[in-house]
């Protein structure tokens, strides 16, 4: 049997991982893809901030590995280095409080600087981690973006190093980290290395973190293969789909698995009663529970609509903002469950006021609720105006409540769309980005719930059979992985 030093070592770098810390799809896919990986044969590990929000049961379970302080600018940066064992995975913590203790995680005036502290301490704690062989750093969205960029510029020639190849996973392109040409020399310490300096420019005032990482790692990866493609048009690519047009070879498109241990109708105990895709029956006792908990009528034959997600333009309120009241006088129920944009909290809590019979908004992150919601609703409504993978589909179909989604990145890889005359389907789809399209989409989607509870029990049966488990995805990373390996 391969030594943990003889396997392919991959550190995994995220400012999010569940069980730690989770914000959304990335805490999933950081906390769940190493143990399928593991399964593949690497040696995977991760490394985290060490932030305060992290809950106190794992905090005071991590041990002390060193602490030293490396160069950020003209700083000398503290770096602690703590580790905890999760699931058969080895974590390690970067501990600097000035960066990471705060009341939230992200949105700080100085995130620019964390994120380049964070990315730094990834490449600086590679030497002290024991019996470990790391030859991938694999690195997600743009917390971690510079590490690529400073593995490259500041510690080439050290056969370490030399060793390592980069990854970097693309989850959301919206936030990209543009900062002031200022932090390249202040806090990279960057600003007399040529290249460096004209990889990060996109104008002569400001640097991007994550065209850093797009240029200087040796593969990019995106969460789907439909989204993939997208980013490579202007529409989709935040300025950035040149790069991915030039490196489309080592562009890869990777649909998202998910933690079907954890999202479990059958074990979860966050749900009114349990149930699985040949006993279906507490599904139904999930969904009225769930009515008398909104305090809706109970009523088997109304359909319960969900939306479970951040409430921003991404996600496609402004469909929600055109229409709401239009679909708030259908015979339905609608629970939306999110927190985000303050102008899209608004509409909808004005919505809920004028709708309070059934329209319940819910302006929380609540992860028990938010099972309490994938178990009790009919349909989840996911009309995205793009989305990279998308998780709340997948578990929404795993709980067999069917998705109607924007047919768009990984909404169009992950759902099958209802056919009427084969009778195939795991959920619904429209194409275009236009409010009454979904408008139109719900009612028949509504109707045929009504009218039709055989058709609707077997798509029902159908999604729940869909195999969302990571292994398949893992299998593909392997493969990349492998193909990096290989790479001169
Ligand atoms: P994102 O673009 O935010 O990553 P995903 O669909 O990929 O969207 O993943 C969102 C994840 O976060 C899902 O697990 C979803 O259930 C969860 N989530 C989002 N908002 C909330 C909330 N308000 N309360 C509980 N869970 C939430």
């Amino acid at each position: 049997m391969a030594t943990a030093k003889e396997k392919p070592g991959v550190l995994f770098a995220a400012f999010e991982a569940t069980p730690f810390l989770k914000t959304g799809g990335l805490g999933d896919v950081a906390g769940s893809l190493p143990r399928a990986l593991k399964k593949k044969g690497f040696d995977v590990r991760v490394v985290l901030p060490k932030l305060a929000v992290i809950p106190e049961k794992y905090k005071k379970k991590m041990n002390y590995i060193t602490h030293f302080y490396f160069p950020l600018g003209w700083r000398s940066a503290y770096c602690g280095i703590e580790t905890y064992t999760y699931r058969g995975i080895i974590y390690y913590f970067i501990d600097n409080e000035s960066y990471f203790k705060r009341d939230g995680i992200y949105g700080y005036f100085d995130d620019g600087e964390r994120v380049a502290y964070f990315s730094k301490a990834i490449c600086e704690i590679i030497p002290y981690l024991e019996d470990f062989n790391c030859r991938i750093l694999h690195c997600h969205d743009w917390h971690t973006s510079l590490a690529p960029v400073f593995l490259r510029e500041c510690y080439s020639g050290n056969e370490l190093y030399d060793n390592i190849k980069t990854i970097f996973t693309v989850h959301n392109l919206k936030f990209q980290g543009q900062m002031s040409d200022f932090v390249l020399g202040d806090v990279l310490g960057l600003e007399n290395v040529p290249a460096a300096a004209n990889q990060l420019r996109v104008d002569k005032d400001s640097i991007n973190f994550m065209k850093g990482a797009l240029v200087y790692s040796d593969i990019i990866s995106t969460v789907s293969p439909s989204y993939a493609r997208e980013i490579q048009n202007p529409f989709y690519g935040e300025h950035m789909e040149r790069i991915f047009q030039r490196r489309w070879d080592s562009l890869w498109g990777i649909l998202n698995g998910i933690d079907t241990t954890f999202f479990n109708p059958e074990k979860d105990r966050a749900i009114e009663a349990n149930y699985s895709k040949d006993k279906m029956k507490n599904k139904l006792k999930c969904k009225l529970a769930l009515q008398e908990e909104m305090g809706f009528e109970v009523n088997e034959t109304i359909p319960v609509i969900v939306m479970i997600g951040r409430l921003t333009q991404q996600k496609g309120l402004d469909l929600l903002t055109c229409v709401i009241d239009e679909l708030a006088e259908q015979t339905l129920q609608l629970v939306i469950l999110g927190t985000g944009d303050k102008e899209y909290e608004d509409m909808l809590k004005g919505a809920e006021g004028r709708h309070p019979k059934n329209l319940r908004v819910l302006l929380k992150f609540d992860e028990k609720l938010s099972h309490r919601l994938y178990s009790g609703g009919d349909i989840l409504l996911m009309p995205s105006l793009f989305e990279p993978c998308g998780l709340s589909q997948m578990i929404a179909m795993r709980y067999g409540t069917l998705p109607v989604v924007r047919e768009t990145g990984g909404l169009k890889d992950s759902v099958k769309y209802y056919n009427e005359y084969t009778g195939e389907g795991t959920g619904f789809g429209f194409a275009n980005y236009n409010a009454h399209e979904m408008l139109f989409a719900l009612k028949d989607i509504t109707s045929l719930f009504r009218s039709n509870p055989k058709v609707w029990r077997k798509l029902m049966k159908q999604a729940m059979s869909e195999d969302f488990s990571w292994d398949h995805a893992a299998g593909i990373y392997k493969e990349m992985y492998n193909t990096v390996l290989e790479e001169n």
